[in-house]
């Protein structure tokens, strides 16, 4: 008899260890998205990562491919998804997030932000699924108000350079929160703040990247405009731990809600910051301001401290250590 209490329990134990959900990851590939798959996965889900590789790469979930519970399809979110695919969390990553990748194609970009937008909400209707938006502080534009609150409607331009993904991320979070309205999908929108870290690809493009590479190969740090722009930089296991929370918060919090660090820097002392750190002897150089480049970016947090019971753990300093090492040891690597 106790030999079969045995038996049973441990029978409960090990179903209730392999008791993960099944979740669909869009823009998997990408950097955010190859980051998410990866803590998904080693938290007993089944993951199934949908990405047409536009910016993103097979490399960043090597090795996951081939593992019992990880499905990797190529699949560009325009697309409907099969009506056979049922799934209980869908996170909807996809869209290319660097300024010079987002703008190679600008109405590509807004068509992944808008049909994107309905397939994956389709999806979630039918499959009775929980969903995630990664929407942005973009949302915001060139902000009057400062810091940015979720209240907050912004001062976007909409027919300017940054328009396809502004705009494309502004009529996302309108579908979704129809969606929840209309039928009542439980969705879950974060505005992510500028996020980096170790997976960025070093022709990104963005701002942590371009100074962190180009110190590392004595190349010139390319500051636009004059650099006094800001941006608050949030370390990429930061954002991932408020994305996961986010999902599991209550099911009638839909957000919107603001997720990045809320430590400000002007661009040029990032790059101060980055030739200190790597012992560079890159010069800096000035180049034209991009259009409608936001002159500040700064999230006010408090929703997500509230709510989420969420703070950010890495200081600047600490993420640009991870990931200046990162870069270091993939430029070494032969390409
Ligand atoms: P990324 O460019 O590294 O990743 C985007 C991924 O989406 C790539 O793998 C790309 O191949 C894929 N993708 C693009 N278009 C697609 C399509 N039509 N169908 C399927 N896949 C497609 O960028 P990231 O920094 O990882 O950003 C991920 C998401 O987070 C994006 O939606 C972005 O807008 C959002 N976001 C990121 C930041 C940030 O600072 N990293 C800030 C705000 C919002
Ligand atoms: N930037 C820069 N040099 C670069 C890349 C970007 O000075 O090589 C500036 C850019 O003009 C912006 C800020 O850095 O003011 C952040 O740019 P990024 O593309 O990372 O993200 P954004 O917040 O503009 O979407």
């Amino acid at each position: 008899m106790r030999r079969l209490i045995w038996i049973v329990l441990v029978l409960v134990c090990s179903l209730s260890v392999m008791e993960g959900k099944r979740v669909l990851v869009t823009g998997g590939a990408g950097f955010l998205g190859s980051h998410l798959c990866e803590r998904l996965y080693e938290a007993g889900n089944e993951v199934i990562c949908a990405d047409n590789l536009y910016t993103g790469s097979l490399r960043n979930i090597s090795h996951l491919i081939g593992k019992k519970g990880f499905q990797f399809i190529q699949h560009d979110v325009e697309d409907p998804f099969s009506q056979d695919l049922i799934v209980d969390e869908v996170y909807n990553l996809a869209c290319p997030a660097s300024p010079p990748h987002y703008q190679r194609d600008p109405i590509k970009t807004l068509r992944t932000n808008v049909i994107g937008a309905i397939n994956v909400l389709e999806l979630a209707k039918r499959s009775h699924a929980k969903i995630f938006q990664a929407s942005t502080s973009e949302v915001y534009g060139d902000p009057l108000e400062h810091p940015q609150k979720e209240t907050y409607w912004g001062n976007v331009n909409p027919d300017g350079i940054r328009s396809c993904y502004d705009e494309g991320k502004r009529c996302a979070e309108t579908l979704f929160f129809d969606y929840q309205r209309l039928y009542g999908v439980n969705i879950k929108v974060g505005r992510i703040f500028n996020t980096y870290g170790p997976k960025m690809n070093a022709d990104d493009g963005r701002v942590v990247s371009n100074f962190i590479v180009q110190a590392l190969e004595n190349k010139p740090i390319t500051i636009y405009g004059d650099g006094q722009q800001t941006r608050s930089f949030c370390y990429v296991d930061d954002l991932v731990d408020v994305i996961l929370l986010l999902m599991d918060s209550p099911d009638g919090f839909h957000g919107p809600v603001n997720i990045g660090n809320p430590n400000e820097f002007t661009v040029k002392e990032l790059a101060l910051k980055v030739l200190a750190m790597t012992g560079s002897t890159s010069e800096i150089i000035s180049l034209p301001l991009p259009l409608d480049d936001p002159k500040v970016r700064n999230p006010d947090i408090s929703l997500a401290r509230r709510v989420l019971n969420w703070e950010p753990k890495f200081q600047l300093e600490d993420g640009l250590k991870s990931t200046i090492e990162y870069f270091r040891a993939s430029l070494a690597k032969p390409s």
